[in-house]
């Protein structure tokens, strides 16, 4: 039998596995809690585990755990982490030092399909998606290193998180259970460009989670540009998406907006914006532009960000303005990128 990634499984999942193996249930439990509590790498590790059954589990899985290739630190404290997983799938795990904690930034995806032109993320194309083990091994690698218990999850990486909506769900689930790091899933935010039907999926799940929708443009016009999917979608739906997600989980939803000189920064996006935004019950991040390796594209002044912000507030569309971090490691938002292929 092929080897299955356990962390993958939700402790349902692993109890009907473990039923089948004729073993009492509350093994099933005592297995998920090595997992997800004790974030161990290797069925030797547990400890109150009869031989036999680790053997069993041995034979028909395996626990997802990155080699560690680099890992670089920031002046700001921040770590870029490049982790590569089974068949040659490397990626990017950052971890982000702030006043309130520690946050990860996880990778959803070996690459992108969504061609954002801006985004360093897409420029070789996909490989693959990642398991939800391989997403959960990205946050217990690093705080297995930790000395504190990780604050929050942004699961704004590598890749387009609902193109790979089943293991971003499970993803979310696993890391929330009471059994596992039991992290509040009001502290977990994912960030997705606008996958509408994806969206309303979401709301059906009845989770806590924050929902963040890069929006970058206030037209469809404009948006079309720079984002592909914005050819499938049109900035009202995706609004429309956004609002039934508040509707359903009470969650104020964020619109991230990333400021390009000369492309999306015009007051005129600015107004036409916020003339959607408004009645809405969102919040607004503006990101300046993070430099990418041979992007065309340049940064907005901070005199034209400050400009922009103030359209928004003017129509009571709480703004905010991110300080981003890890730039000078390439680990800020937009940086990030798969460098392991493609494979020749
Ligand atoms: N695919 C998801 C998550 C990854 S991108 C999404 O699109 O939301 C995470 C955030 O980084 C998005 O808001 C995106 O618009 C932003 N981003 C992409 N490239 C950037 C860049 N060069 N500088 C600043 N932010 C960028």
């Amino acid at each position: 039998m092929k080897h299955q990634d356990i962390l993958s499984l939700t402790l349902e999942q692993l109890t009907q596995t473990i039923l089948t193996y004729d073993q009492p249930k509350y093994r099933a439990k005592q297995i998920y809690g090595w997992l997800h509590k004790n974030m161990v790498t290797s069925f030797e590790e547990m400890a109150n585990i009869p031989k036999l059954l680790r053997g069993i589990l041995c034979n028909n899985f395996y626990i997802p755990a990155p080699v560690a290739l680099k890992k670089l630190k920031s002046s700001d404290e921040s770590i870029k982490h490049l982790l590569n997983f089974k068949n040659n799938t490397i990626i990017e795990t950052v971890l982000l030092k702030s006043s309130y904690g520690y946050t990860i930034c996880v990778s959803t995806q070996a690459g992108c399909k969504m061609g954002c032109t801006f985004c360093a993320s897409q420029e070789k194309g996909f490989k693959r998606n990642l398991t939800a083990g391989e997403i959960l091994a990205q946050v217990y690698h690093i705080q297995r290193e930790l000395d504190k218990k990780i604050s929050n999850i942004v699961i704004m990486g590598i890749g387009e998180p609902l193109d790979n909506y089943p293991a971003s769900v499970a993803f979310i689930r696993i890391l929330s259970s009471p059994e596992g790091l039991n992290l509040s899933q009001r502290s977990i935010t994912i960030s997705t460009c606008g996958l509408v039907d994806k969206i309303y999926d979401l709301a059906k799940e009845e989770l806590q989670v924050t929902l963040a929708i890069s929006i970058n443009a206030g037209d469809n016009a404009k948006r079309k540009e720079i984002m592909p999917i914005a050819k499938k979608y049109t900035i009202e739906q995706l609004i429309e998406a956004a609002e039934y997600y508040f509707k359903k989980t009470k969650r104020r939803v964020s619109y991230e907006y990333v400021l390009i000189k000369n492309v999306n920064d015009a007051k005129e996006q600015a107004l036409s914006l916020s003339k959607k935004l408004a009645r809405t019950s969102s919040h607004v991040n503006l990101i300046p532009l993070n430099y990418v390796v041979g992007g065309e594209y340049s940064r907005s002044e901070d005199e034209k960000i400050k400009e922009f912000a103030k359209i928004l507030q003017k129509s009571n569309i709480s703004t905010t303005i991110r300080i981003s971090k890890g730039q000078d490691i390439d680990a800020a938002c937009g940086q990030l990128r798969n460098i392991s292929f493609p494979l020749t």
